[in-house]
């Protein structure tokens, strides 16, 4: 940092000063972590300096050697560690392993079949004619997804995200009623669309997914099984999710990312079965730009990590404390989605305290507490003011919080929305703010430097 701070200190006091706020505030987000010191460090490093496109042995550039063999102990690491054909781990978020993976199904099903229908191998022997009839197909193609206001990605169709731009996409929502997936429902869905891709995964869905039952729905429609398990990917390596809820044996083609559950560097993965190996390693350049070698080294590392058999410890935790935390809300009277939680993840639904997610969640951080506010499934406040919060226990079980502690932060959420006082709106939600007493902050803020 001393070295940093010669040449940027306004950059290293904003480092020290995150860590601070890390340390200091409970960190409920269900989408972050905290990565090892060996992760980080070998993320920090002069890896970043080096230019390799193009995939291991098989580069558009010289000296890569090196960072051969990093990426190819990251890929075997992953591939052992989820049991998968195939792993690909140049993408450098999740959102950049979707949009691969979305490459490679087109290239798999829809190019590569015409390349042979027209007796050509490559692509660079298409003429402009030629490519432009492939276009036209490429561009045809259906999406099925979890819609973004039922827990989606917005990556997995969203109207407005360039993956309904890619497709003409679709999506399934949970039920109305119970605010689970059902099956019967996507299978009459997928029936009438017939996607190209069907795709499982979620950011805010609490409970696990049948991926057995969407193999069978994907092969009764002729589509491909695509899951993004960017959020429970730890739980995944952890074999909490085994049998019909592990992805990796049902699914075509897996994405993620590694900072999650996971616990590793900030980045993206893709796992796959044999078949579309070759086009998922065509994703650089393709689709990416160059690879990050620092980050395939700090991914190397936080896999082999997740190896141990203290990692799968961890995995069964941090669902043993979202389920006991979800308890001890609903005990005080506070409204969990569905009732429950399979996974690392819960919404609550603050509409019972007159306000919206928003105003809930700038509460809560004034506590010491940061969370993100979160839609419901079929939200009348929108994605904007919300009217839930997500809650994730992956930080705080990395920190050794256990049962007790999980108690203790339901307190907390007593505490801070039970005493919320909304203000005066005028009937305009943008109007939404609070008061909470001077007097519960302290309280809350105390209870929070003790639990931490
Ligand atoms: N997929 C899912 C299901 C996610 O929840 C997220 C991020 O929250 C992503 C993809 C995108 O990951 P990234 O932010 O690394 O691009």
């Amino acid at each position: 940092l001393e070295t940093v701070s010669q040449v940027a200190p306004e950059i290293a006091a904003s480092i020290v000063k995150e860590l601070a706020d890390q340390r200091s505030n409970i960190k409920l987000i269900a989408s972050e972590n905290f990565s090892s010191l060996s992760v980080q460090y070998a993320m920090g490093n002069l890896l970043t300096d080096k230019y390799a496109e193009g995939f291991p042995r098989h580069r558009f550039y010289a000296g890569c050697d090196n960072v051969d063999d990093i990426e190819e102990v990251a890929c075997r690491e992953a591939e052992a560690l989820f049991g998968a054909d195939h792993a690909y781990v140049q993408p450098h978020s999740g959102a950049d392993a979707n949009m691969v993976a979305f490459w490679s199904v087109l290239m798999w099903k829809i190019q590569s079949p015409y390349l042979e229908e027209i007796g050509k191998k490559n692509l660079y022997d298409l003429s402009k004619e030629e490519w432009d009839e492939i276009r036209k197909q490429l561009g045809n193609q259906r999406l099925l997804g979890l819609d973004y206001y039922s827990g989606g990605h917005l990556t997995h169709g969203y109207r407005y995200n360039v993956s309904a731009q890619m497709f003409d996409a679709y999506s399934y929502g949970v039920n109305r009623e119970t605010g689970l997936l059902d099956y019967d429902e996507i299978e009459k869905m997928a029936m009438e669309i017939k996607p190209l891709i069907l795709l499982a995964g979620y950011s805010a869905y609490p409970r696990k997914i049948d991926f057995a039952r969407m193999r069978e729905i994907a092969d009764k429609v002729g589509a491909v099984l695509m899951v993004d398990m960017a959020h429970f990917a730890g739980l995944v390596a952890g074999k909490v999710f085994t049998g019909n809820y592990n992805p990796v044996e049902h699914a075509h083609i897996v994405t993620s990312t590694t900072h999650k559950t996971l616990r590793g560097p900030r980045g993206g993965l893709i796992l796959c079965k044999q078949e579309l190996a070759e086009y998922v390693d065509k994703g650089c350049p393709m689709v990416l730009g160059g690879p990050l070698p620092h980050v395939l080294a700090a991914k190397a590392v936080a896999f082999k990590e997740a190896r141990k058999k203290d990692f799968e410890t961890y995995a069964h935790k941090i669902v043993e404390n979202s389920q006991a935390l979800a308890e001890e809300l609903k005990k005080r009277n506070i409204t969990i989605a569905t009732g429950g939680t399979d996974n690392h993840l819960m919404l609550i639904d603050v509409r019972p305290f007159g306000i919206t997610g928003r105003q809930a969640e700038a509460a809560v951080r004034e506590c010491g507490i940061t969370l993100n506010r979160n839609a419901l499934p079929y939200d009348p406040n929108g994605p904007w003011y919300t009217s839930g919060l997500r809650i994730g226990t992956p930080a705080v079980t990395s920190l050794g919080m256990g049962k007790n502690e999980m108690a203790e932060i339901a307190d907390l959420f007593a505490l801070i929305l039970g005493n919320i006082k909304p203000t005066e709106t005028d009937g305009k939600i943008s109007k939404a703010k609070y008061t909470l007493d001077d007097n519960i902050k302290k309280q809350a803020k105390e209870k929070v430097q003790n639990l931490l």
